[in-house]
């Protein structure tokens, strides 16, 4: 039996510890915060209740496999979990509206075509059909197996080239997909838009975030009752059934080393605290600068740490009047390049609100920049593009609350969230791998492989816990 510390209790480090603590070591969490979940962060105030990160889960065999692998009551009995059909209502610039249903393939070909018009959902089919190609090809080394010691083995753009007479025409960046194969300007706000969730520019996103999509269409959008917090809470209440040890307030400072290797880690207190091993489950660049300098000059060539993270800006809405009928629960507001492209999150859970007769709402969107003191100027923007997801918004509203990158910083340690990792010519998409260049320290969460994003994140814990468990020849388990 080994003594691990991890540094955090966000969701792909609390992942490891419960999976640690089963396979009979003794784990304790360093929390700098006073609570737990990180990024998945609950807002109360006046009866109303917001989810402050994620408000859908995808994916969620990742944390069914947590369950069953680390005590005997399923994912199911710990959550309410229940898919979200309509998975999302987009409206586009020009004002066109289409409803998609959730993971359904043949419901979405029929709704777009109704929508857009006849021939636009066999071309989205016909995309779905390469981004599967291109899941078939990543999905195992990309989000199953640890990072390969040399990453080159990934760096192969995994979207199938699309053939241009004889030859066949290599389609490099998402912006390309949509444009050679969605033409519509609607289908191709459409495509963008599931990178930008991520927080990805499209202009900037690899092909290979085709499957994106890919994944969300098939595997299904689903919300956790009581908000996304009620799974921080279900993964922390995990952990303790397992004698996981949480210390909050209590930040790390630093890893120790030893001739080379990690043999635990200096809290913020100055008190050193021994281990075997150390996973770091807090932002990498933010704790590891004196790492990262180090391995990113040794080798250059091969940036490993997730570079194409962007902000946030939520804002929170509380609202008089009940949800109307036949509201959805996530609208996609699309942009026209002065507006910013918002996703309105309208759950209809009682545990959000005061009464029938109130709302709560979020609009949350992707930032290039950090806005300036409190973001209201850019939170007035977003809040106008939410009104045509939210019939009457302005008189309903009784008020708001914006969180900007700052309070990500707070709840995270780190301004910008990270995306999941994706595959490309250059291996530039790929982020930090789980060993890290110290032996004995280990990355797991966000900032590292498989990358951001709950599901993501939640395959971190796992491959971590695999390689201390099975040790650096671990292959994943999944
Ligand atoms: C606003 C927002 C919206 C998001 N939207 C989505 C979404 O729609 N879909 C999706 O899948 N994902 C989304 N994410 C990302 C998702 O929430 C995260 O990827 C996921 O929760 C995994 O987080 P993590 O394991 O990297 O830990 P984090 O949540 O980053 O937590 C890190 C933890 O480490 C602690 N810590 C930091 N430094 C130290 C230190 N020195 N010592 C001790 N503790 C420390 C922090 O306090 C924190 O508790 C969103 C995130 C945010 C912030």
């Amino acid at each position: 039996m080994g003594r691990i510390v991890v540094i955090g209790a966000g969701l792909g480090a609390m992942a490891a510890a419960a999976r640690l603590a089963v396979a009979g070591h003794a784990v304790t969490v360093y929390e700098r915060t006073s609570t737990y979940g990180g990024a998945v962060g609950r807002f109360e105030r006046e009866g109303f209740a917001f989810d402050t990160g994620p408000g859908l889960l995808h994916l969620p065999a990742v944390y069914r496999d947590l369950f069953v692998k680390t005590g005997k009551k399923p994912l199911e009995e710990c959550v309410g979990l229940s898919q979200v059909d309509p998975a999302a209502r987009h409206v586009f610039a020009d004002g066109t509206r289409v409803d998609l249903p959730n993971a359904s393939r043949a419901g979405t070909v029929a709704a777009l075509d109704a929508a857009l018009g006849a021939g636009a959902g066999e071309r989205w089919g016909d995309f779905l059909v390469r981004a599967r190609e291109a899941w078939d090809r990543t999905r195992r080394p990309l989000l199953e197996e640890p990072q390969p010691a040399d990453p080159k083995a990934l760096a192969r753009e995994p979207y199938p080239a699309l053939k241009a007479g004889l030859l066949r025409r290599p389609t490099r960046t998402l912006a390309q997909v949509g444009e050679r194969e969605l033409r519509d300007p609607r289908l191709v706000a459409l495509l963008d838009s599931y990178a930008e969730a991520y927080g990805f520019p499209a202009s900037a996103a690899p092909a290979s975030a085709a499957v994106l999509p890919y994944m969300e269409q098939t595997f299904g959008s689903w919300y956790v009752a009581g908000g996304m917090r009620a799974l921080a809470d279900a993964v922390y209440e995990r952990c303790r059934e397992r004698r996981v040890e949480f210390v909050f307030g209590a930040a790390v400072a630093d890893v120790l080393t030893e001739g080379g290797r990690a043999v635990g880690v200096r809290l913020e207190s100055g008190e050193p605290v021994e281990a075997d091993h150390v996973v770091a489950g807090a932002p990498v660049p933010a704790l590891y600068r004196e790492h990262v300098v180090a391995w990113e000059r040794a080798d250059e060539e091969w940036p490993r740490f997730q570079r194409h993270a962007t902000g946030r800006l939520t804002v929170l809405l509380a609202l008089r009047g009940a949800r109307e009928k036949g509201a959805v629960h996530r609208t996609v507001v699309h942009g026209d390049g002065d507006r910013p492209t918002v996703t309105v999150l309208r759950p209809d859970d009682p545990a959000l609100r005061p009464d029938a007769e109130h709302e709560s709402v979020t609009v949350s969107a992707r930032l290039d920049l950090v806005p300036e003191e409190d973001g209201a100027e850019l939170a007035d923007a977003l809040v106008e593009a939410a009104a045509a997801a939210v019939p009457r918004l302005a008189e309903r509203l009784l008020w708001r609350e914006v969180r900007t990158p700052e309070d990500v910083r707070a709840a995270t340690g780190s301004a910008e969230v990270p995306g999941p990792a994706l595959a490309d010519a250059r291996g530039e998409w790929l982020p930090a791998p789980n060993l890290s260049p110290v032996p004995g320290l280990y990355f797991a969460g966000g900032w590292s492989h498989p990358g951001g994003g709950l599901a993501h994140a939640g395959m971190s814990g796992a491959l971590v816990a695999g390689l201390i468990v099975e040790g650096a020849e671990f292959r994943g388990s999944q």
